[in-house]
C-alpha cells in the first residue's frame, strides 16, 4: 500500500524527532518546530509551470529572480527538506532543475534553474483541509528577456558571519589556528556521487574527523567555516579565516568527472592566477560557481587585485602554501591514491587570502566508484586525518617544537 500524504507527514515528523543529520555528517539535533517539506510536484500547462511543495505547516515565502544563469529564488525560514533524492533534477516546462537547503542560519532557499526567462505569477501557501498539510505554490509564467531583466533584483547578502565555530580563537592562545573549510553546504550540494551521496556531506564528515584528530593532541586551535549543512559564500570563508588570524587554511572538496569514471585519486591545489592545465582551470571555474548555485550575488566581492601590497603579500604567502602542499602530499601518498599530477595550481576564490597559507584538497573523484567507497569509509577517514595531522605537525614543527609537539618522524 502506498502511504497517503498524511501518513507520510506523520512519518516525516517521526523521522524528524529521531533525526541524526544527513548521511555521513555528525549527528545534529533538529529543533521540533522546523517545518518539514515532504513532497514536490511540478506541472506544466501552456506557458505556465507550477511547482507545489507539501509542507508540515504554513511558512512565509518570498521570491525573486536572478540572471546569468536565469533563476528563481524562494526565500524561506529554515525547512527540514525530506524530499526524495531525485526530487529536484527532473526537467519540467520552465523548470530545468531545482535545489533546496539551508542558505544562512534559520533561512532556507529553493533555487529554480529556468529553461527560459519567466516571472513568478503566483507564490502562496495554503492549508489543505483534508489533512492539514500546507501547500506552497510557485507558479511561473514565460516572459521575454527584457521583462525578465527588469524584474531581476539583487538579493540581500546572507548573514553567515554568525555560524563560526565555538572553537573561535582566544587572543592569548599562542597555538596555531587551523581553519578547515568543508566545501559547499546547504543549498549548494557540490558534486553528486553515482551512489546518491553529495560532496557537501562527504567533506563535512571528513572536516569533523580531522578537527577531532587535531584537537586530540592539544597543539592547535581549529575553526570550521561551516559546522553543519549550511551555505557559506566563498568570500565569507576567506573573510572568516583572515578575521580569526588563521595560520593555515585547508579547503576540502571531492570532485567529479562524469566522462571519466576510471580517473581517481586525491589532488592538492594551491592558488595561482594561471592554472597548471585546462582541467585545473575548469575545476576552479566550477568551484568558483558555488555562490551562483546558491543564488548568492558575489560580483565585486574580491577585487583587491589592484593593490600592489596585497599582491606582494599574496606571493610571499603562496610560498608557504606550496611548502605545506608538498608536506601534505608526502604524508598522503602512502595512505591514499593520488591523481596523476597530485600538486596543481588554479585560481580558486577561496585561496586568495593574502596573509594565510591556503590549500584546497580534492580528496578524490565522486565519479569513481572506488573513490566513493574509500571516501565514505571510516578507516579511510581515520588514516587520512592522521596523515594530514602529521603534515600539519611538520609544517608548524619548527615553530611549536619547543612547546607541546612531540618530535616529528622523518
Ligand atoms: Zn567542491
Amino acid at each position: 500500500m502506498n502511504p497517503t500524504p498524511l501518513t507520510r507527514l506523520v512519518l516525516a515528523w517521526v523521522v524528524l524527532a529521531l533525526t541524526v543529520g544527513s548521511a555521513g555528517a555528525t549527528p545534529q539535533p533538529v529543533p521540533l518546530r522546523i517545518p518539514v517539506a515532504i513532497a514536490a510536484e511540478a506541472r506544466t500547462e501552456a506557458s505556465k509551470t507550477r511547482l507545489t511543495i507539501t509542507l508540515s505547516q504554513e511558512v512565509e515565502a518570498q521570491g525573486f529572480l536572478m540572471e546569468r544563469p536565469d533563476r528563481v529564488v524562494i526565500e524561506l525560514p529554515e525547512i527540514n527538506f525530506q524530499l526524495p533524492p531525485q526530487a529536484g533534477i527532473r526537467r519540467d516546462g520552465l523548470i530545468a532543475s531545482f535545489r533546496y537547503g539551508l542558505y544562512a542560519p534559520d533561512r532556507s532557499r529553493i533555487v529554480i534553474d529556468l529553461t527560459q526567462p519567466a516571472l513568478i505569477s503566483r507564490l502562496d501557501v495554503t492549508t489543505r483541509p483534508s489533512d492539514g498539510a500546507a501547500l506552497m505554490t510557485i507558479e511561473l509564467v514565460r516572459t521575454d528577456r527584457e521583462s525578465f531583466r527588469q524584474a531581476v533584483r539583487p538579493p540581500d547578502p546572507p548573514s553567515t558571519g554568525s555560524i563560526s565555530s565555538s572553537a573561535a580563537p582566544g587572543p592569548a592562545d599562542p597555538r596555531p589556528l587551523i581553519v578547515l573549510d568543508a566545501g559547499h553546504g546547504g543549498i549548494d550540494p557540490g558534486a553528486l556521487a553515482s551512489t546518491g551521496v553529495f560532496e557537501k556531506d562527504i567533506v563535512i564528515a571528513f572536516a569533523h574527523r580531522l578537527r577531532e584528530r587535531l584537537l586530540a593532541d592539544g597543539n592547535y586551535r581549529v575553526l570550521l567555516t561551516r559546522e553543519g549543512d549550511v551555505f557559506v559564500s566563498l568570500d565569507e570563508r576567506v573573510r572568516m579565516a583572515r578575521a580569526a588570524r588563521a595560520d593555515l587554511f585547508i579547503s576540502i572538496h571531492a570532485d567529479s568527472i562524469s566522462s571519466a569514471p576510471h580517473v581517481r585519486g586525491g589532488t592538492v591545489y594551491t592558488g595561482a592566477e594561471r592554472a597548471t592545465d585546462a582541467e585545473s582551470a575548469n575545476l576552479a571555474d566550477r568551484e568558483n560557481q558555488a555562490d551562483a548555485v546558491a543564488g548568492h550575488d558575489s560580483r565585486g566581492g574580491s577585487n583587491e587585485v589592484a593593490d600592489i601590497l596585497h599582491e606582494l603579500m599574496l606571493r610571499e604567502t603562496r610560498g608557504f602554501s606550496h611548502r605545506f602542499a608538498k608536506k601534505l602530499l608526502g604524508q598522503l601518498g602512502p595512505v591514499m591514491p593520488l591523481s596523476k599530477k597530485p600538486h596543481r595550481e588554479a585560481g580558486f576564490r577561496v585561496l586568495r587570502a593574502p596573509d594565510v597559507p591556503s590549500v584546497l584538497v580534492e580528496l578524490g573523484y565522486l565519479s569513481s566508484r572506488k573513490d566513493i567507497d574509500l571516501l565514505t569509509s571510516d578507516a579511510w577517514r581515520d588514516r587520512t586525518a592522521a596523515a594530514m595531522t602529521a603534515a600539519i605537525n611538520q609544517f608548524f614543527g619548527a615553530r611549536v617544537a619547543g612547546q607541546r609537539l612531540a618530535p616529528v618522524s622523518p
